[in-house]
């Protein structure tokens, strides 16, 4: 099949059916519908960029398992080369869309069961290894896009999966048959489900002997029956479906909620069935692939709030302004804090025993708690540079309208020899890149919530090996 053209993948979607709703209707045309088509043009990106000559050499490589060139969005890394790639291609990618891609939580999930699969097949005997490998032939061999279902909806979130007042609240098998599985439960948050060919499902949390039926995890195409997307809603998202003053003109981003209303998962979909102590290993190593990728791509994002910043000031007439200069190299060394975070974690990356490769936690944790904090600080910064009109620009419908359309644009000109339009367009801009709470609010929350950050930071670190430095240096032999 080889590498799909954005064309290409586009059009594949448009043979696929989901049942999926949007503000209390029924959908019918997903590619075509332009809320849904910006987010589907922010993954179209991934394979755009693998066919331009500058970015080629990045996006494709050889995947060893099919012996054809592969966007690097299905290829599992499996050399150092290949973690650090992983993070310049979510740069690279969210630099030219400003927005999330929503094609790194596939490619997150299919590094995370290239390790787990194996390790355990190891312990049990099992083919669950055997039916990833199929499924990543399969994805590589057609150049797919997959979305990571992780986040359950959880219910009381001090109660186990099997403590739930009503057991649907974490994802489970409800039927086991000869040709595989029946399973319920729903998935929050699912970023560009319906930009995928498939839904891969992985736990959301460690589980205990009593959570067997909720240690699963399988694959299955974005129109099974009895799935069911609903887009949620993101602050400017009808600016899309209304066409007017939408801002980042080509891409955006949507996250449905995801109902599993009895789906059928035939066995050799399936990649884990009630193993439940390797269920924290899977969200620890999807989680900890998932705050990386984070971090490529956001500061990604930093990178366009710099250039929107920047040219704000050159149609403001502030760009001799030494305190923004300021602020825009603290926009800078966030984004480079943030990326060389990143990088450093895929340098310490250590081979596991399947011959895929690991990131390193700690590091891969540390700068998603950078960008938590810090991205919300590029934001404001961004914004005091731009000026208040991020806030309240008039719509472009007030631009055109004749009575005062050209009183508007006398009132908004800025510096002489910049069309006052490009002064419009920029704030709208802004205000999108501060404010589409689908990508924002993804900084805090994306890949689990700050405080599991910590958790896994404190969890992954030796301890032990700074206490023992500390003693030796008091002169304390214990
Ligand atoms: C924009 C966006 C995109 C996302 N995309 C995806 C995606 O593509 N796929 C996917 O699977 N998920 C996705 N997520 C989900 C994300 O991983 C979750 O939002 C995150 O794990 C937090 O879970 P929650 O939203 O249920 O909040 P909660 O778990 O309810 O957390 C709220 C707060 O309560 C705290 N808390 C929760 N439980 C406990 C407890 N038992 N004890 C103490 N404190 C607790 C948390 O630390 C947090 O501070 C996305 C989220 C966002 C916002």
């Amino acid at each position: 099949m080889g590498l799909k053209t954005k064309e290409e993948y586009i059009e594949s979607l448009r043979a696929l059916k989901p049942t999926a709703y949007m503000f209390g209707q029924r959908l019918t045309n997903i590619v075509d519908n332009p809320r849904l088509r910006a987010g589907i043009e922010a993954t179209g990106a991934t394979y755009e960029l693998a066919h331009m000559p500058e970015y080629r050499d990045l996006m494709v490589t050889v995947s060893p398992l099919i012996n054809e060139e592969v966007n690097r969005f299905t290829l599992p890394p499996s050399s150092i080369e290949d973690l650090v790639a992983r993070v310049k291609i979510n740069r690279k990618v969210a630099n030219y869309v400003a927005t999330c891609h929503q094609r790194c939580t596939g490619l997150d999930c299919l590094s995370t069961l290239a390790i787990v699969t194996y390790d355990i097949d190891q312990k049990y005997g099992t083919s669950y290894n055997k039916n990833f490998i199929e499924f990543l032939k399969y994805m590589q061999k057609n150049d797919l896009t997959a979305n990571a279902g992780v986040t359950d909806v959880k219910g009381d979130r001090s109660l186990a999966p099997h403590e739930q007042p009503d057991k649907d609240m974490f994802l489970h098998v409800v039927e086991k048959r000869d040709d595989g599985i029946v399973v319920r439960g729903a998935k929050a948050h699912q970023t560009g489900s319906l930009s995928s060919h498939e839904i891969i499902v992985l736990p959301t949390r460690a589980m205990g002997k009593n959570d067997k039926d909720y240690a699963v995890s399988f694959a299955i195409p974005s129109d099974t029956e009895g799935l069911i997307h609903v887009v949620g809603r993101s602050t400017l998202d009808m600016r899309e479906i209304d066409g007017c003053d939408i801002g980042n003109i080509y891409y955006s981003k949507y996250c449905p909620t995801l109902i599993f209303n009895d789906v059928f998962v035939p066995w050799n979909r399936v990649f884990m069935c009630g193993e439940t102590e390797f269920a924290s290993e899977m969200v620890i190593k999807f989680s900890s692939f998932h705050r990386q990728s984070h971090g490529g791509c956001k500061s990604g994002k930093i990178d366009c709030m710099i250039g929107t910043a920047l040219t704000l000031m050159d149609y403001n007439g502030t760009s001799k302004a030494g305190h923004l200069k300021q602020k825009v190299i603290d926009m800078i060394h966030r984004a480079e804090t943030l990326y060389g975070c990143c990088l450093a974690s895929s340098y310490e990356g250590k081979k596991q025993p399947s011959g895929n490769y690991f990131i390193d936690t700690v590091l891969a944790n540390a700068s998603k708690i950078h960008e938590g904090k810090e991205l919300a600080e590029a934001i404001r910064l961004m914004v005091d540079v731009c000026g208040g009109f991020v806030a309240d620009l008039p719509s472009d419908r007030d631009f055109s309208n004749p009575e005062i359309g050209g009183l508007l644009k006398k009132y908004l000109k800025g510096v002489d020899g910049v069309p006052v339009e490009n002064r419009i367009k920029m704030y709208r801009l802004a205000e999108k890149l501060a404010l589409e709470s689908a990508d924002t609010i993804s900084d805090i929350h994306g890949g689990g919530s700050p405080e599991a950050h910590r958790v896994t930071i404190f969890r992954e670190t030796d301890i032990e090996s700074k206490k023992k430095a500390a003693k030796r240096l008091a002169g304390i032999k214990d």
